[in-house]
């Protein structure tokens, strides 16, 4: 049983001292979402986004007041960018008590400007675990469905690592006239944005958590999109809650999850669904990737991960499976050069499976349209 309190808590942080500003964080009213769980303590420092990089002293040093209170266990502060108007509220870290589920927030928080507004529907290309070909999938998804004529954008949202624009072929830094809207970049007929253009590359893990979700917020809000029929968005691997927070955030029509056939990787996706059921976002479908080996040398296949996993679990979980993709170099190749195999080998097998499940997806979103038709109030 520990005794602090979270007085104790603010009476620590109440010495601590804004370098900036010459007074305490309390008394500046930037201690946010104080969370005490069995003497692990979680907080977040509210900060101009301009001042973030140049924090950490002062995050560290908040953390070790708190550290030093007797009965104190851990300590987790984050820094958060201050609320931009209109912005849905950034979640505080949760105080890590193991053994203890995070409460899942309901839908109720969803932002209340529209975001990125000319967008028909969203999808979520999500996965158990990283390294199973999610942003492979997510790219040749995004131009199969760009090969149906239909307006394309691609969120790379994966914090962990931000692939999307490298596969498309994409460098620099997107253009704004403003200093305030953002160019999407473009290639092959999509538009793209990607975290990684907003999240500098060596930012601590500690940071990102509250920086993707302003940095998210803000892909939404301040990229120029356009009208769009389908943004695919390229979600972080894994099922925890930053992952739940940005199913959240993002006004999702469905997701598809991608697996490889491996029974772990099945769990897996089994946790996935259940994320995004928790935040009422319909599972499309199951896609397995890495399906089988097809040797580039004389064709044959060859199912070196027990292939057909994804198509069972998806029937006993009663998800559509929407197809099956095989471990192929080329497909490695071609997404690494910048141009994905439905645009390098438009006619080759691997490219039809991808359009036939971009077909299928669209198939479904229209049912969900005309089922339930946007009315918009002026
Ligand atoms: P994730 O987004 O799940 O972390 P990536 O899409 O970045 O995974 O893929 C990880 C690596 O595997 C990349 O080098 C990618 O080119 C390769 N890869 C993905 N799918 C396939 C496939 N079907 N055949 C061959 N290589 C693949």
């Amino acid at each position: 049983m520990s005794g602090v309190s979270e007085k104790d808590i603010l009476g620590a942080l109440a010495r601590v001292i804004d370098p900036d500003k010459g007074k305490d964080i309390v008394a500046l009213g930037m201690i946010q979402g104080v969370q005490l769980r069995e003497g692990h303590v979680a907080f977040a420092i509210e900060v101009d986004r301009a001042r973030a990089p140049n924090l950490e002293p002062l995050r560290r040093q908040a953390e070790k007041a708190v550290e030093a209170l007797p009965g104190v266990l851990s300590v987790t502060a984050v820094l958060t960018a201050e609320k931009a108007q209109g912005a849905a509220p950034v979640r505080a870290p949760q105080a890590a008590a193991p053994g203890h589920a995070h409460p899942a927030p309901g839908r109720g928080q969803a932002p209340q400007k529209p975001l990125a507004p000319g967008v028909k529907f969203f999808i979520a290309v999500a996965s158990g675990k990283g390294g199973v070909g999610k942003s492979t999938t997510a790219v040749n998804l995004a131009l199969g469905l760009e090969s149906l004529g239909l307006k394309i954008g691609v969120l790379d949202a994966d914090i962990y690592g931000p692939s999307v624009p490298r596969m498309l072929g994409i460098s620099g830094k997107p253009a704004t006239a403003d200093g305030k809207i953002l160019e999407p970049m473009r290639a092959h007929g999509i538009k793209c944005m990607s975290i990684g253009f907003l999240v500098p590359e060596d930012t601590p893990m500690i940071w990102r958590g509250p920086m993707v979700m302003s940095a998210l917020q803000q892909m939404l809000r301040d990229v120029n999109w356009g009208e769009l029929d389908v943004m695919v968005v390229d979600m972080p691997p894994g099922t925890g809650d930053a992952q739940l927070t940005m199913a959240q955030q993002v006004p999702l029509a469905g997701a598809v999850i991608v697996s490889t056939p491996q029974d772990i990787a099945l769990l897996d996706a089994r946790r996935g669904l259940a994320m995004f059921k928790k935040v009422d976002v319909p599972v499309l479908g199951f896609i397995e990737n890495m399906s089988y080996f097809k040797c580039p040398h004389c064709g044959e296949r060859s199912d070196i991960f027990s292939h057909g996993g994804a198509h069972l679990e998806a029937d006993k979980l009663g998800v559509e499976f929407l197809g099956e993709v095989p471990l192929d170099i080329a497909i490695r190749e071609t997404s690494d050069a910048g141009t994905p195999i439905v645009i390098a080998q438009p006619q080759s097998e691997h490219a039809q499976v991808y359009r036939r499940i971009a077909t299928r997806i669209w198939e479904m979103l229209g049912a969900k349209q005309r089922a339930a038709p946007k009315i918009v109030v002026e």
